[in-house]
């Protein structure tokens, strides 16, 4: 297969800068690749694991000469690094970003852009609740969505290839409007998230239980929180300042939800119950059946012999 890119700048080399790194290695996306962290621990870690064909700290070499360039830090750096490499960028390149929020960073972004560089924002919705360089893994975008919300005057050539360079890396690709993108995520995304870091804070100040007990006997529910509240902070700290409209209109929906649930268990409404537990639990099967979770019992867990 054809190289699609000369050369990649991969900026932030955290667990999707390095399963980039990894992915486009493996599939031959690029002639080469060229990396950027900021602390020297990473810049070493992704030295040491051979990650890229050079590894630095410098965002003016590394975008010099791509023409693929591609922000992978958290979503609230990106306009300071757009503003800084925004004069280093080869004529005819295209910028694009991972972040798990749209509309914000178009416009943090766009206003650096020059007009010989292509913005397209993209989103890969693949992700651990791991970071760092030795998150990363060459399969992490295999089988996943890449949601690609391309501005109103967007250069098609540029959106097409970004959009099979996706297609290389294993995911599925769509299109989509960025406040429609931001709205979607609060629902499958953003506001599980803060559900998950809410429950495992609960479970934290209730001294009822002791913390050895919640640790000891966490069943299914409760361990697959603490999963998801193990992720990044200063990312999932970005996503929702980044994200505060839609985040706070689900918020506010899931509340009432919530409410309706607390006032059938009070009275004893059971068919309400039911009949909200059966409609739920389509939507699991429907994930599955779409492919994008398995119906593998009690994952996570280590088996005991
Ligand atoms: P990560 O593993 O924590 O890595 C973040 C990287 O950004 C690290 O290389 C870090 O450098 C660098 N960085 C952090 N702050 C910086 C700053 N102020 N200036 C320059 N570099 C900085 O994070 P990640 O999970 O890869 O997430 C990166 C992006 O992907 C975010 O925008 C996120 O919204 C998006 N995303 C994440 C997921 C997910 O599930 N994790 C899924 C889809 C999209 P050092 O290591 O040197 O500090």
């Amino acid at each position: 297969m054809t190289e699609l890119y000369r050369k990649v700048a991969l900026i932030g080399m955290g667990l999707i800068g390095s399963s980039l790194a990894r992915g486009i290695r493996e599939r031959a996306l690029a002639h080469s690749i060229h990396g950027v962290a900021r602390s020297r621990q990473t810049i070493e870690v992704a030295r040491e694991l051979g990650l890229v064909d050079r590894m630095g700290a410098s965002l003016e070499e590394a975008v010099e000469g791509a023409d693929l360039v591609m922000l992978c830090t958290p979503v609230r750096t990106f306009g300071k690094i757009a503003r800084s490499i925004a004069p280093h960028l080869a004529s005819g390149a295209t910028l694009t970003d991972v972040g798990s929020v749209k509309r914000y960073v178009i416009g943090a972004v766009s206003p650096h852009v020059p007009e010989h560089v292509q913005f397209v924002p993209a989103h890969p919705l693949a992700g651990t609740e791991r970071s760092g360089p030795r998150a990363g893994f060459a399969d992490l975008f295999v089988n996943r969505w890449c949601l690609i919300t391309p501005l109103e005057d967007a250069d098609s050539a540029a959106v097409d290839k970004l959009a099979e360079f996706w297609r290389r890396l294993g995911s599925q690709v769509d299109f989509m409007d960025a406040g429609h993108h931001d709205v979607v995520l609060a629902v499958t995304s953003h506001v599980p998230h803060l559900i998950a870091y809410s429950m495992v804070g609960t479970a934290d100040h209730l001294h009822r239980v002791s913390n050895s007990e919640v640790i000891q006997y966490s069943a299914a529910g409760f361990r697959d929180f603490t999963r998801i509240a193990a992720s990044d902070p200063t990312m999932w700290h970005d996503v929702f300042l980044s994200n505060r409209e839609a985040t706070l209109d689900i918020l506010g929906r899931f509340t009432e939800e919530l409410f309706a649930l607390q006032r059938a268990i009070r009275i004893g409404e059971g068919d309400t119950l039911l009949e909200y537990f059966q409609r739920t639990r389509a939507i699991r099967r429907g994930i599955v059946e779409a492919g994008q979770d398995t119906d593998r019992p009690d994952f996570g867990r280590a088996v005991r012999r």
